[in-house]
């Protein structure tokens, strides 16, 4: 196709030839996994979805190999997740064979669609929405679950460069007992009137705080926080605790168990918004991580009192040996010690 191999895939623009889907009723439970053409979904106007938002996604990459054949990162824990997300939303649990199936039955019918330029990959959105024609407040009693491919290019397509953050004092993301956890549609929506504020404060992305104190940094809109500090001299990987009111990404956990094999030591505790921004504090470096844009370095952070850079304002050295280390897994440049590539 005319648009592969090219720059100017960005991230979600274009979707492949296939999608899979499986249907759950209550009393019969899951279907199969049927393979189909992306298309339009014949929905019903009153599919409970669109008023009370049963809906949750994922999102997860097949990689292209160094032999040409291509793998998932992890599928397991984002079919763990996607069922902890429906626990929380009141939706069913799918068979984590069903979801891999589901995604690997798209990435290998489309692999001729898949980029294989640097830092191309084919970005998997499944998700699970309640389409049941009714509206009575009350869990649906059947839902659909999808898989869409989109071929993505590297999130620094145009140059690997610091982010600006802005962080948001009057609106929160996620409260103790709330969805914060889930990949739930709703999260994302209240996120959208933030992120224009961050952008019109000429930042990039949100750092949300906790709903609490507003004093402790928990992620960004679509990526887990972590920072450098110098504690005690040596350099120390710091990200906040899973506490409940976090999504827990599987990049951050990718993460944390390839710094200390790198020799970089890992702890999760709270990291206040004062630590990182106190101009003689002792955080050298800061980013953000996630599947679509993998590691992120931030410059700076925006707050009303001010712009305050983060260490020299570039991408940290720390930072940048991660994201590389973590794409040498993904891309199979070198062997998967952790076992986490799944051939398609
Ligand atoms: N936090 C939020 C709110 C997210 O939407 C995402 C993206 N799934 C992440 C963190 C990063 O998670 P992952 O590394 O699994 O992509």
């Amino acid at each position: 196709m005319s648009r592969m191999g090219v720059t100017g895939l960005g991230f979600g623009r274009y979707f492949t030839r296939h999608m899979a889907l499986a249907r759950w009723t209550h009393g019969s439970g899951w279907s199969g996994v049927e393979l189909t053409g992306h298309g339009p979904l014949a929905l019903s106007p009153a599919a409970m979805a669109l008023h009370y938002g049963q809906a949750i996604f994922e999102g997860l990459k097949a990689y292209p190999q160094q032999d040409g054949s291509l793998a998932l990162f992890r599928p397991g824990v984002n079919a763990e997740r996607l069922n902890r997300s429906a626990v929380r939303l009141a939706m069913p649990e799918l068979p984590e064979e069903l979801f891999v199936e589901a995604c690997s039955a798209v990435v290998r019918a489309d692999a001729d669609e898949v980029p294989r330029g640097p830092g191309q990959s084919l970005y998997l959105r499944p998700f699970m929405i309640a389409v049941e024609p009714s509206l009575g407040v009350r869990p649906a009693l059947e839902y659909l679950f999808a898989v869409i491919a989109s071929p993505v290019d590297h999130f620094f397509a145009d140059g690997y460069q610091a982010i600006d953050v802005w962080c948001a004092s009057d609106q929160i993301r996620a409260a103790r007992g709330g969805t914060g956890a889930a990949k739930c549609a709703g999260n994302y929506a209240g996120s959208l009137a933030a992120k224009a504020e961050a952008v019109a404060q000429g930042c990039h992305e949100v750092l949300w705080l906790d709903a609490q104190e507003r004093r402790w940094v928990e992620e960004l809109g679509a990526m887990n926080f972590f920072c450098v500090t110098q504690d005690d001299g040596a350099p120390l990987l710091v990200t906040p605790r899973l506490s409940g009111t976090i999504l827990a990404g599987n990049t951050r956990d990718s993460l944390l168990r390839i710094a200390p094999d790198l020799g970089v030591r890992v702890a999760e505790r709270p990291v206040a918004l004062d630590e990182l921004t106190d101009p003689r504090g002792r955080v050298t470096e800061a980013f953000a991580c996630g599947t679509a844009a993998s590691v992120v370095p931030i410059g700076a952070v925006t707050t009303a009192h001010g712009r305050v850079r983060i260490g020299d304002g570039r991408p940290g050295k720390i930072t940048t040996m991660l994201r590389d280390e973590l794409a040498a897994v993904q891309y199979g440049t070198q062997p998967d010690s952790y076992g986490w590539m799944h051939p398609v």
